[in-house]
């Protein structure tokens, strides 16, 4: 850190994304991107958007805002398109918590959230999950603050039911509840239902995991209009761009290709319950994961060393030092090729092992 940095960001710890090491090409399993390419009409419109790069975007994104509103059947005025959806949460931290409104979440989740907290100089609270690593509802409903909830939580996979967050909605109407949705598409149920009943709810999604576009970063906040409007604030006041020409006319071909991202969502989840049971075999332990991941710990093996030893065979999973979860990888699923190289190379590690 240089002397010129700012006191109040000296102390900030920033998120630490997935690792991309270029030394060797690995099986990547550890950010939980999509396995499938882009939807060929999402390239094709991306690359006729490269041609108008020399103009600004549409500020409002009014093409591919309304084309996301319809798909989920809300209106226009309830749809806030980001850069990721990182920066729609980033938003919502913004917008909805201070000094005296806490951020309240678990404290095994996505790690993003005390990063923002730290970022934007909100307290937070973690209310601890409870040992089976599901949300422990009744402590939550008692606290004081703005919740967010990731929901398939990371990096369980777990689904909290729709009864316990309208629980968590309706534990104070006066409270923003924050449902990220970032892995619903692989099986999970998602709130966008519940916006009619309940004004206080925000959800985010992502194109970035489902629909095959993380490298263009694009994701987005649905709510009441007014919740909207608060964002926009927030947007206008930070990045009133932040939606570039490619990535949105590529946004406009992945929901035109609906079908595509719904076979491709498909396939991961076949390919999940597969390889979930062939660990299974291999005597793994794993949560009920409702996304394009898993989370999976051996009684014989040491969490770490296993996540090094793959990483020595050329697959990169993520591991996690928390203690709570540190004998546990999370596994991204991949084609089922990629899905029978790591299978192989943990049963490998396992008859070095024992
Ligand atoms: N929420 C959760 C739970 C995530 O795991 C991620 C991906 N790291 C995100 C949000 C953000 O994804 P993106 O910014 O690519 O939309």
């Amino acid at each position: 850190m240089s002397r010129f940095m700012s006191e109040k960001f000296a102390s900030l710890t920033p998120y630490t994304p997935g690792e991309q090491p270029k030394n060797m090409q690995y099986v990547k399993l550890n950010t939980n991107e999509s396995p499938f390419p882009p939807s060929q009409t999402a390239q094709t419109l991306a690359s006729a958007a490269a041609k108008e790069l020399q103009l600004y975007p549409d500020p409002e994104c009014r093409t591919l805002t309304q084309a996301v509103a319809d798909t989920l059947g809300v209106d226009f005025s309830q749809v806030l398109l980001t850069n990721g959806s990182d920066e729609i949460l980033n938003f919502a931290f913004m917008a909805y918590c201070d000094e005296n409104t806490p951020a309240v979440f678990p404290n095994i989740t996505y790690g993003f959230y005390s990063v923002f907290a730290e970022l934007n100089r909100v307290p937070f609270v973690e209310v601890p999950l409870k040992p089976d690593f599901t949300v422990d509802v009744d402590t939550l409903c008692k606290t004081h603050g703005t919740v967010f909830l990731a929901n398939p939580n990371a990096p369980t996979g777990i689904e909290l039911a729709q009864s316990e967050i309208c629980r968590i909605l309706e534990s104070d109407p006066n409270r923003i509840v924050v449902v990220d949705e970032a892995y619903v598409d692989f099986g999970a149920q998602s709130a966008v239902a519940l916006l009619e009943r309940y004004p206080n709810l925000l959800v985010t999604q992502t194109f970035s995991k489902s629909r095959s576009m993380a490298g263009a970063r694009l994701g987005f906040g649905v709510g009441s209009a007014d919740l909207i409007c608060d964002l926009n604030t927030i947007k206008y006041s930070t990045n009133p761009y932040n939606i570039n020409r490619m990535t949105m006319a590529a946004g406009l071909g992945t929901l035109q290709d609906a079908e595509y991202t719904a076979q491709n969502c498909r396939t991961v989840m076949e390919t999940r319950a597969e390889t979930m049971a062939q660990l299974a075999a291999l005597g793994f332990e794993m949560t009920e994961s409702k996304a394009n991941f898993i989370f999976a710990r051996h009684p014989k093996l040491d969490g770490e060393r296993t996540y090094l030893a793959l990483k020595e065979k050329g697959i990169l999973v993520r591991h996690f030092t928390k203690p709570e979860i540190s004998a546990y990888n999370r596994i991204t699923v991949g084609t089922r090729e990629q899905m029978d190289l790591l299978l192989a190379a943990l049963a490998q590690i396992l008859e070095e092992t024992v």
